[in-house]
């Protein structure tokens, strides 16, 4: 052991309950090894039926499951061993409280209205419980938790950013100087919702302040609230007490499956671009809940949740049991506030039926996603044909990043992409499919197609010429005319550029020819990527009716 660590344990061992610093943990299990285990009574075979989830099943997990710690190390940006996995970040809570507050004795500080688990724990640990409400604006007010913690013995600060109710973080600057401050006092800092909010997590600063602990959770962004799953972040001294606390066996093993599967990195991809469309759908909810006759007043949010104040509270209830909408009523708290999660684009269009928001008052926007995966690759992909604001493309390929910008840019629509590709071989199949997922993107974003162009022809005159012309027909067809002088534009193949528009003509259901003329590979592969982007403006634009462009009445 370093100086430091131990200089940290005897530190951590101080402020802890002496019963807690005095015992040693519980021998469980550790991880499984290949010896004959005839050592914890466990049954000798897997229960039925013996699939190959099951083989391990009868036999304990260990306290910390190895495989699943390194991978919410890398989750998480940190060691191992400043990870507590629990059932949920409600047990590491817990656990945090069970470890540092004797009953009777030790204090906690909370900053109502807040996490109500805060002040249910510490009266199940019996701590006593220090409040200093926020202030007019729901802001942490920062002054009186520094007096109180002069006036008070704290041993736990409970904090939450973004917080839960109210969507507002707290600065980072303030919990570094609580951490200073009160070098014997645990600053925790919940961050359950921070993967919704455009500040970064403290985790990366736990190193510098060893009275810091962070909680985060896997129920919120990654969708796991029925697996039960969340961490304490935190030095390794305080973790090494709390888990003399933490029951031998908290995660089992179909747990450790399912958070395995939800953050392989295939996965990865679509959590990225959910979490898009979810601050996309906030955004949208900010926008147009204000329009309702029954909202007064809503409140600006960094999480997956928006605080509102209702105009006529029985109208609003019986409004949203018409559709039988729940949302979570904190009156008991804060009078006449209420707070709703955001849903899907589907699930919150409902929402403003049941607030009585007409479609006219919501903003129509053609939104669609598309995700694959293939033994290859790995894609996720958002466009927006009605909000060119958000392009942000990464598929390992600079060159093929920059043309797909051109799209997005011509085209007027917004694109978020992500592909995690087979580069390694080549970047033949990075390029095809992510042509099929956008294809199949567009294809779902035009819906029914009605109001919109149809076709679109252009012929950008530089040195390289480029005719494109697109129908969106739904039915496949491309033709391609150009020679390409030569076989590279970097790691590009130039073949590779007739080819994305080929899968990409059959995904969308559209038929594209190109005629390409010009002396420079490079010049002739992004006047091809213009020009459809070019193409694809008045073809998917809508005019002013919305009628379906074909005389058949569908297409
Ligand atoms: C939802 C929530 C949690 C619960 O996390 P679990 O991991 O599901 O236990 C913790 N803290 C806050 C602030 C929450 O809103």
């Amino acid at each position: 052991m370093s100086n430091v660590m131990r200089d940290d344990a005897v530190w951590a061992n101080g402020i802890a309950r002496p019963v807690i610093a005095g015992f040693k943990a519980y021998s469980a299990r550790g991880a499984s090894t290949d010896a004959l285990h005839l050592d914890a009574n466990e049954s000798p075979w897997a229960p039925p039926p013996a699939g190959p989830n099951e083989a391990a099943y009868n036999r304990y997990p260990a306290q910390q499951p190895p495989v699943l710690m390194k991978r919410l190390s890398g989750l998480y940006g940190v060691a191992s061993e400043m990870i507590m996995l629990g059932r949920g970040a409600d047990e590491a809570i817990d656990v945090l409280l069970r470890t540092f507050c004797e009953a009777g004795e030790d204090n906690i500080l909370i900053c109502p209205p807040s996490f109500g688990y805060f002040d249910i724990a510490a009266q199940i640990q019996g701590a006593g419980i220090v409040k200093v409400p926020l202030d007019q604006n729901y802001d942490v007010d920062q002054r009186a938790v520094k007096k109180a913690l002069m006036d008070n013995d704290i041993k736990v600060v409970m904090l939450c950013s973004p917080n839960n109710p109210t969507g507002n973080s707290i600065d980072r600057a303030f919990v570094k100087s609580l951490c200073i401050d009160n070098p014997d006092t645990l600053i925790l800092v919940d961050e359950a919702y921070v993967e919704f909010s455009k500040k970064s997590s403290l985790s990366n600063i736990i190193g510098e302040y060893r009275n810091l602990v962070i909680t985060r959770t896997l129920s919120k962004a990654y969708g796991l609230a029925g697996v039960r799953a969340g961490v304490a972040l935190a030095n390794p001294a305080i973790i090494n007490l709390m888990l003399k606390v933490l029951p031998p066996y908290p995660v089992p093993r179909p747990v450790e499956q399912a958070v395995m599967k939800a953050l392989a990195p295939s996965a990865m991809a679509v959590h990225d671009t959910r979490l898009d469309i979810w601050k996309a759908e906030r955004t949208r909810l900010l926008k147009t809940l204000p329009k309702s006759d029954l909202i007064e007043k809503i409140y600006p949010s960094d999480a997956n949740f928006i605080l509102l104040k209702a105009k006529d509270e029985k109208a609003l209830l019986a409004a949203l049991s018409r559709f039988n909408i729940r949302i979570r009523d904190f009156r008991s708290k804060i009078p006449g506030h209420f707070r709703i999660s955001v849903g899907t684009p589907e699930e919150n269009d409902l929402l403003f039926s049941a607030l009585g928001i007409t479609r006219e008052q919501v903003k129509n926007e053609r939104i669609a996603e598309a995700f694959r995966t293939t033994k290859e690759t790995d894609i996720s992909v958002r466009v927006n044909l009605d909000d060119p604001s958000n392009v942000a493309i990464e598929t390992g390929l600079g060159f093929f990043d920059h043309m797909l910008e051109q799209i997005a840019k011509h085209g007027g629509m917004g694109v978020t992409l992500k592909c995690a590709g087979d580069l390694h071989i080549d970047s033949h199949h990075s390029v095809e499919d992510t042509a099929l997922a956008f294809g199949a993107a567009l294809k779902q974003a035009l819906g029914n197609k009605a109001g919109i162009g149809r076709y679109g022809f252009v012929m950008p005159m530089d040195e390289t010429q480029a005719r494109v012309a697109i129908d969106l027909s739904g039915r496949p067809a491309f033709v391609f005319n150009g020679d390409f002088p030569s076989q590279n534009v970097g790691e590009f193949a130039a073949e590779m550029c007739p080819h994305f528009f080929l899968s990409l003509s059959q995904a969308l259901g559209a038929s594209i020819q190109i005629d390409v003329k010009g002396d420079n590979t490079h010049h002739m592969i992004e006047a091809c990527f213009k020009g459809v982007g070019r193409a694809l403006r008045p073809a998917i634009s809508r005019g002013p009716t919305m009628d379906i462009p074909s005389t058949k009445g569908v297409i």
